[in-house]
Order: C-alpha cells, then structure tokens, then sequence
C-alpha cells in the first residue's frame, strides 16, 4: 500500500525524518514549513556580524528537495484533525497524512513582565536575526543588553563584543548551565577580555523602551536582546494532542504522541534514564532520524524497535574573537580556547557535507555548501 507521510517543520528533526523517509519505496512525502529554506540555526549568531550574510545560512528547500521526490508546501500548520488524520494549514486547506511527523521547533519563552514581549528581540530563526540587525548600528556608540546566559545569550554577547557595548544580564550566578563551573567560568573570562560586562543574580523586574530596572540596578539600553528559555509552539494547544503543563506533547519513549503522530526536535522531551537531554540541533536531527527509522519499520509490520537513546558526541559554544569551550566525546572532554572554536566550526561544516550527502546534492550545488 502506498503511505502518505507528512513531516511538520523543514530544521534539523524534520530533515532527520525526510533524510530517512525518502528511501521508503512507496511513499509520498509531503515537507510542510512557512519557510523558503533549512534554516542554520546555530550559526545565526555569527550572521550578526556586520559584512555576514544571513541567506549563507539558509539551503533553499528547492535545492534541498530537488533529488527526492519531496513536495514542499511554504505554510504553517496551525492546527490538527486527527480523526480524520489531517493537518490544518494557517490558509485553512487540509492535507491528510498516514503518518505525521511534528518537528516545528520552538518559540522564546518570555517572562511574565508587562510589555517585554513587544519590546525585547529574541533570537530563534533567520527573521529575528534580520530584525536584530536591522537595529544595530555598527561601529557606532550604542548598547546591546542581552538578558540569558545560557548559549544563545554567550554566543551573541561575544560575536557583538567588537562593535557596541554590551552588557549580558543573567539571573543565576553564573553563566552556562549545560558546561560545568570550570567551563562556565572560563567563558565568563573571555567574554569580559573581550569587553562584555557581566551582571550576574539579576533577575528582571520592568521594563521600558529604553530602560530595563532589574532587582538591584537599571541598565539604559539601545536595544534589547531576550536569549532566555524556550517552550514549544502555542498552536499546539489548540490541537487535541495530549500535552503536560507546559505544552509539550506527550510521547512514548519512540516518540509517538498518538499511534501514527510522532514528535521530533525540540518538541519531544526526552530523557534518558530519568535525566532530560538538552534540546540541541545535534539531538533533533538524531530524533528526526530515530523517528523516521521507527516510521518505516513501523510500516514493515515491524514491531521490536529499540527506544531512542542519543549519542550526545558534545557540546561547543563559541566565544569570539575566535575561541570556544565545551566538551567532546561521551564521557567529556573538556576544551577551552581555539581547540574547541575549530571543532565548532568544524561540526557546522560537517553538518552541510551531512545535508549534501543525505539529499544527494550533486556538485552544481556545492556553492550553497560554501559559507561566505
Ligand atoms: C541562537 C541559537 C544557537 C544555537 N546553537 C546551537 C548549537 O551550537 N548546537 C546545537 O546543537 N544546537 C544549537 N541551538 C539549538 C538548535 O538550534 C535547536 O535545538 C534545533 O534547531 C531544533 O531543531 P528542530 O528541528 O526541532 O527545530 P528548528 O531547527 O527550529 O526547525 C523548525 C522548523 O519548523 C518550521 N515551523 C515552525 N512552525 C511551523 C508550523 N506551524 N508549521 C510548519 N512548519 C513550522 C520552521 O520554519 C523551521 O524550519 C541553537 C539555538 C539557537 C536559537
């Protein structure tokens, strides 16, 4: 019988699905994404730089699909039939599925301060990195307030330290909480070399368009940077899909949320022995696969499947000028300094030959492959 299977979000989960889905002999597949584009996300804060362009980190779904008999429908989805196993598109069209693969990433969470929200910049995909630069004047004297010192907020402190004044805001005492204290103190060093000022055990209390008052101070700002937590896209909620409190689906440890919808990438929470795994592009692009494998077993009449169990190979962050620190390899290898900055670059380069190699991206095509 020949399978529909719908895949939900064009990042790093849904090519996960399709890179694996598409050797399905009898099947149509179906990408449904608001977007032009596979969008890179951990490279956007380097896209803040001055003379880098945003689109270099964008492979075109035209070009991605060109090789697989992949359709590519630019909407969003806002809704779910699941009776009548349908997607609801945001123009109000349906496109029913066999299967259905949700990887629509994530969305900022904000905190619950009046008007933050409208005010504050956050960094998820390439618009809100076009918006961010749209409101820097580079070279000039202006402040950058970033609120969040996890990675987003590291990353964009130290890649906008040469041009403007920043200042990163972070409630704890500290910053990084996925690296251990050694590490996290070692890029609390950097980014203050580097010119950032670093205002820790601040939490937010108010803010307005040009001030921010934290619980101890107020820190004057041009523009607003909130690199906090993230949390899974409100339409879900509209759907019938069972949700815990926060408004992540429910899965079984395969990752399905209802016998024929899975959930992959930064929607599916997962854990592993009882401890939660980061929601990282590494992790999304290896749910995506699990998912898409377990799909066509599934379809296989196939019904031994082992759980999912990522194998986390590390986790770098940048620290510009041209350093990092992290950890390699399951067990951790702690690296600091220019070692970890080229492995980082080295696995954004890694990542491209894998898209290249997966969706049979012939040598025409090398030149979106090549970062400007
Ligand atoms: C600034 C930044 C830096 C990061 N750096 C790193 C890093 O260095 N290493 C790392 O491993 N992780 C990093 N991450 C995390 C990583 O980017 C995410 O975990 C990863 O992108 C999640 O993959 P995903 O496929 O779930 O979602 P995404 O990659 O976000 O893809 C979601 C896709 O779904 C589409 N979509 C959204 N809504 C809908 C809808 N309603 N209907 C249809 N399609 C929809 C979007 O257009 C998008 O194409 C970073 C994140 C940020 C924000």
């Amino acid at each position: 019988m020949r399978e529909k299977i719908v895949v939900v979000g064009g990042g790093y989960a849904g090519l996960g699905a399709l890179g694996v889905l598409h050797n399905l002999p009898d099947r149509d597949l179906v990408l449904i994404d608001p977007s032009m584009g596979h969008e890179l996300i951990p490279e956007l804060p380097e896209a803040l730089r001055q003379h880098d362009v945003i689109e270099s980190h964008i492979v075109p779904f035209e070009r991605l699909l060109a090789n697989l008999d992949v359709a590519h429908v630019q909407q969003a989805v806002s809704n779910l039939a699941v009776d009548e196993q349908q997607v609801i598109l945001a123009d109000g069209r349906r496109i029913g599925y066999d299967w259905l693969v949700l990887a629509p990433g994530s969305v900022p969470a904000y905190p619950p301060i009046p008007g933050f929200q409208a005010i504050s910049r956050p960094l998820r995909n390439a618009q809100d990195t076009r918006t961010i630069k749209d409101a820097l004047r580079y070279g000039r004297d202006q402040r950058v307030v970033v609120v969040g010192g996890g990675l987003t907020g590291v990353e964009v402190a130290g890649t906008l330290a040469d041009d403007h004044d920043v200042w990163l805001v972070e409630a704890a005492s500290r910053l990084l909480p996925a690296l251990g204290v050694g590490l996290a103190a070692y890029a609390a060093q950097q980014l203050s070399q580097a010119g950032v000022r670093l205002m820790f055990r601040q939490k937010l209390v108010e803010v307005t368009p040009d001030r921010l008052l934290l619980e101890r101070d107020h820190l004057a700002y041009d523009v607003l940077i909130w690199a906090g937590g993230i949390a899974p896209p409100r339409w879900l909620r509209q759907t019938p899909l069972p949700l815990d409190a926060k408004g992540y689906p429910i899965t079984d440890p395969y990752g399905a949320i209802l016998p024929r919808v899975y959930a992959a990438g930064d929607i599916w929470r997962v854990s592993v022995d009882g401890e939660d795994i980061p929601q990282t592009a590494q992790v999304a692009s290896l749910a995506g696969a699990y998912v898409g494998e377990v799909i066509t077993r599934r379809i296989a009449g196939e019904t031994q499947i082992p759980p999912f169990r990522p194998k986390i190979r590390g986790m770098l962050i940048s620290l510009d000028p041209g350093k990092g620190v992290g950890w390699v390899l399951t067990g951790g290898i702690p690296l600091r300094g220019y070692g970890a900055r080229t492995l980082k670059n080295l696995s954004f380069h890694q990542y491209r030959q894998k898209l290249a190699r997966v969706f049979a991206m012939a040598g025409r095509y090398r030149r979106f492959w090549s970062r400007s």
